[in-house]
């Protein structure tokens, strides 16, 4: 088969590419291994948009109360979760009919060249790749142009137990509120969902040997976000029965962030930031 452009994403990015060079006349496909919708509104930035719309909710009563406001509203988990689940749910349904509508062919299956100008198509090995991807028969393709917009998984340390833990597309199907979370990492994503689960009024250890100030301060207005100083000992702390078990500290990044705890001054092994 020939296409002028196949396009390995049928996420945010592919489809705002196929789209248009469909309707421009170009001959299109559009390969993905998952189900046809992309990161952003399956399992990202709109997933998680259901949760964080709560948490500002309470954010604001929060701070209104003794302000005209006196009780807290009670957020219900599974109330938005399963709002968050139709609406992701729908996504394929509505994504498919519309690369159809517009003259794309859709292919799930792993993409991989074959030579500069050639790709073909095999089943997905991937844990989340759809059941059709899964079972794809093999394709071969002949292409004038390519688009690569294959996303991003999230990086997996290499600790012993990691097995235990979940990453942010489970969190966001989690049945119920987690009391406690732990996040191994604090990038945007885990100061999110830090926010969202402190909000809801659980408890969060954010571990991270970069976690500078500046982002520590950003966050001081909620009082049960803790930052950590030194890994084993809050694991001990807070996971008595621990799963994660980390033997030694080999990561350099980490033992930087150990051997040059000034970056904390005057905070001791858990620190609760003062509510600002
Ligand atoms: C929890 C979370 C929250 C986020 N919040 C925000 C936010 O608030 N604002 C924001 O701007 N961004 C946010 N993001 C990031 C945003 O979701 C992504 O940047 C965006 O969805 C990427 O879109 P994309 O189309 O490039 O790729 P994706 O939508 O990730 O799609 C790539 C697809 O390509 C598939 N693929 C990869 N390689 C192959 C191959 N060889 N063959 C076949 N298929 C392949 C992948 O399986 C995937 O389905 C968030 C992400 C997460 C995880």
């Amino acid at each position: 088969m020939k296409y002028d452009v196949i396009i390995v994403d049928s996420g945010t990015a592919g489809q705002t590419a196929a789209l248009p060079l469909s309707k421009a006349g170009k001959k299109v496909a559009v390969i993905d291994d998952r189900l046809p919708g992309g990161t952003c509104a399956m399992r990202g930035c709109t997933a998680k948009k259901f949760f964080v719309v709560n948490r500002e909710a309470l954010d604001s009563v929060r701070y209104l109360q003794g302000k005209g406001i006196e009780e807290l509203p009670r957020p219900v988990w599974t109330q938005t979760l399963d709002m968050k689940t139709d609406f992701t749910g729908s996504i394929p349904e509505k994504t498919r009919p519309a690369f159809e509508k517009a003259g794309i062919d859709f292919y799930e299956g792993i993409a991989f060249f074959t030579s500069k100008q050639t790709l073909s198509l095999k089943k997905s090995v991937h844990r989340r790749g759809s059941e059709s991807s899964k079972q794809s028969d093999i394709f071969d393709f002949e292409f004038d142009d390519i688009i690569l917009a294959c996303g991003s998984d999230p990086r997996i340390p290499e600790i012993p137990g990691i097995g235990y833990t979940i990453d942010s597309e489970d969190f966001l199907s989690l049945p119920q509120l987690p009391g406690r979370l732990l996040t191994i990492g604090a990038g945007y994503i885990a100061f999110e969902f830090a926010h969202i689960i402190s909000s809801y009024g659980g408890e969060v250890t954010m571990l991270d040997p970069d976690l500078t100030r500046d982002l520590a301060a950003s966050s001081k207005k909620w009082e049960s976000i803790l930052f950590q100083k030194e890994l084993l000992h809050q694991l001990k702390k807070h996971f008595p029965d621990c799963l994660l078990q980390i033997p030694a500290v080999t990561d350099m990044r980490l033992m930087r962030y150990l051997i040059q705890p000034e970056g904390f001054p005057g905070l001791e092994n858990l620190t609760v930031l003062p509510q600002g």
